[in-house]
């Protein structure tokens, strides 16, 4: 990337456009925080009625392979990001070779496959989960008892725990690598976790890079349920671990763009580090309240080349998320609530309530988060402990 592309200018005779790969919720906030800062936006998203897509300027409506729509997409936008880590490399590919894109398609066929994934760790120098490549009958046979109990992971497209079987016997495993169809997996030794928690770097073309605080998380059924970010929420031996993986993991990438590498703090305050996606993350949704500056807001700056610096967090934070499930039943007669007692939920002080417009509530589906903000990590706590039992969230 060369220049900057600066907010509410004109490029090549139009309003300057930042453009998204995929609708979702991300794309979503993506779009509301290049719309504030005066860019025009462009969302790609076969779904008529993607989050994204219904508050952008453009939404082109094809498949992300499409070439018209990728076309009509450089054509709008002078640079082009993406949301979700599962957009075609090749379409990507096929952007990048006409206009900026950030994060660039290597660094997201990396985040998409477990294997390469784990592979840039080790070479980053950032210890994972022992685990085995299974491709073949061959390497199935040669897995090492000492994996067992083991998670095995589809290498691709797996998210919120889809994709993945718990195994405890080598019978166990085989039946769970024929259920996957025999598709490449990773095959990771069950580890015992006392803790999750996850840091968000955003880093330029010019290579500087700043992050936010290291954030606590809590799953629930593989989704991310609670995320909690003050002093003292990661004892600060491990966040300097944390900070310093996720920053040579960047480094390592030469990345462009706002990146989430998730951690496991083991049983004995060992830390190991999971995963990592390349575009804003759930765990990072509290910025959007809790900082000076968001995630979303970063990786605009990032895309269109301007400058970073460090954010800060100005009050303690929980996130919850707000799933599906929390939404009453219609009833028959069409009567009678049905959304969740956001009047008093907002009744409470320092609560922020982000819904992303889908219409239709599904038990696991994401439908928004609600942010809480104080003064004292005690304070934000209790709020947080009142507006889940308010919604029917399960005590942390
Ligand atoms: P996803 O892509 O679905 O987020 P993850 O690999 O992050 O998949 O796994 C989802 C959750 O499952 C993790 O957040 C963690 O709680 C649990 N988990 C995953 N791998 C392990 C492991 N090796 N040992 C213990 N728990 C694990
Ligand atoms: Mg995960």
């Amino acid at each position: 990337m060369s220049r900057a592309i600066l907010p509410g200018s004109m490029v090549n005779g139009q309003p300057a456009t930042l453009g998204v790969m995929g609708g979702g919720q991300l794309g979503r906030m993506f779009v509301h925080a290049a719309q504030a800062m005066g860019y025009f936006t462009a969302v790609l998203d076969p779904d008529a009625a993607s989050p994204a897509g219904r508050v952008s300027h453009h939404h082109i409506q094809t498949d992300y392979l499409d070439e018209q729509g990728l076309a009509q997409l450089m054509q709008r936008c002078a640079a082009i990001t993406t949301e979700f880590e599962n957009v075609p490399a090749p379409a990507l590919m096929t952007l990048g070779a006409h206009r900026p894109v950030a994060p660039a398609s290597e660094s997201v066929a990396i985040a998409q496959d477990r294997a390469a994934e784990k592979a840039h760790f080790v070479r980053c120098g950032v210890p994972v989960a022992p685990h085995a490549v299974i491709e073949t009958a061959e390497q199935l046979a040669a897995v090492g008892d000492d994996l067992l109990p083991g998670i095995l992971k589809t290498s691709r497209m797996g998210y919120d725990g889809k994709g993945q079987i718990r195994v405890k016997t080598r019978e166990a495993l085989a039946a769970a690598w024929g259920q996957f169809k025999n598709v490449p997996c990773v095959l990771e030794k069950m580890l015992p976790l006392q803790a999750e928690c996850s840091v968000i770097v955003a880093r330029g073309a010019d290579g500087q890079m700043v992050n936010f605080p290291v954030q606590l998380n809590l799953h629930r059924d593989g989704i991310l349920a609670v995320t909690s970010v003050y002093e003292g929420a990661v004892p600060a031996d491990l966040a300097a671990q944390a900070v310093a993986a996720t920053r040579a993991i960047a480094e390592g990438l030469n990345y462009v763009g706002v990146l989430c590498v998730e951690f496991f703090i083991l049983e004995g305050g060992r830390l190991v580090v999971n995963e990592m996606a390349p575009r804003p993350h759930n765990s990072g949704h509290y910025t959007m309240n809790a900082c000076d500056q968001s995630q979303f807001e970063l990786q605009v700056r990032t895309l269109a080349g301007l400058p970073l610096t460090q954010p800060r967090q100005h009050s303690p934070a929980i996130m919850l998320n707000l799933l599906g499930d929390l939404w009453p039943e219609v009833t028959p007669t069409g009567k009678g609530p049905t959304s969740p007692a956001w009047g008093q939920v907002l009744a409470l002080p320092g609560t922020h309530l982000h819904l992303y417009g889908k219409l239709s509530a599904r038990p696991g589906r994401k439908m928004g988060h609600l942010n809480i903000t104080g003064a004292t990590p005690e304070a934000v706590r209790a709020t947080a402990l009142q507006a889940a039992a308010l919604l029917g969230i399960e005590a942390f």
